[in-house]
């Protein structure tokens, strides 16, 4: 379990996203959703320690690891799947996946790539191609494969759908799907209504940095929560 207390970042004058509290439970997937410039984005980088924090308490599994930076929070086991995937395009599917095994010995990163090959056959046929060469949906579940080699309890996600065809977002919704179900909590950023009906148990609305609603996606979407923020009336 991820619980987020007060998050606060600052970029000088700006308040990106202000006293932000949050949890996500494993095994479910959680949608963090508002419009363009909400701070959804801005909330993950806080949680992982990429971004100077003003205020904010992140536990995970009952552990304290505010203080912690990026490396240790993914060795905690916190990992982040960033905006945009930032593959290495020249790197083969297989370096870029070790990429997130960074400073585990070989046995380790030797089991972890043999059960991403276990979930993504095709991501094993291919290892030795350059990512550069993968689709976007392909290069997004390389993506989401590196994220988790680092053997996570939680993996913040970041418009995974985004550039994706109708086809692709299904396959990537699937493959998030299968990681929750195998106990892992997923914290999603996402726009695209459709994947988060489909996904999503529960959903935290963030509009001008701030958490204006939570609940239910189906209650969200009742209540016009969720199309409020996404026309930015939120
Ligand atoms: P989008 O869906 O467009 O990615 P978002 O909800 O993820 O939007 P953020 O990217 O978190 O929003 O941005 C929140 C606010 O913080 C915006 O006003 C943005 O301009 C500002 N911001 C984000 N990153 C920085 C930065 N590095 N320096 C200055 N301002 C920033």
């Amino acid at each position: 379990m991820l619980t987020v207390e007060d998050l606060t970042v600052a970029f000088g004058p700006t308040t990106a996203v202000r006293g932000v509290t949050l949890h996500a439970a494993p095994g479910t997937v959680t949608g963090i959703l508002g419009a363009n410039g909400a701070g959804k984005s801005t909330t993950l980088l806080g949680i992982h320690g990429r971004v100077p924090r003003s205020s904010g308490r992140i536990v995970l599994d009952g552990q304290d690891v505010t203080g912690h930076d990026t490396r240790a929070l993914v060795r905690a086991g916190l990992a982040l799947c960033p905006e945009n995937r930032r593959l290495f395009p020249g790197l083969t599917i297989e370096d870029n996946l070790l990429v997130g095994a960074h400073g585990q010995g070989r046995k380790v990163r030797r089991q972890r790539l043999r059960g991403i090959y276990d979930r993504f056959g095709w991501v094993h046929a291919r290892r030795a191609e350059p990512a550069g060469r993968l689709s976007g949906g392909q290069q997004q579940t390389v993506a989401i494969a590196r994220a988790l080699m680092s053997d996570p309890r939680l993996v913040l996600l970041d418009e995974p759908s985004s550039g994706l065809s109708p086809v692709a977002v299904d396959e990537v919704g699937e493959a998030l799907r299968d990681i929750a179900r195998a106990g892992t909590a997923v914290l999603l950023v996402e726009q695209n209504v459709r994947l988060v009906r489909q996904l999503c148990s529960t959903a935290w609305v963030i509009a001008h940095g701030e958490i204006t609603a939570h609940g239910t996606v189906a209650e969200l979407f009742a209540a016009g929560a969720v199309s409020d923020a996404y026309l930015g009336k939120a």
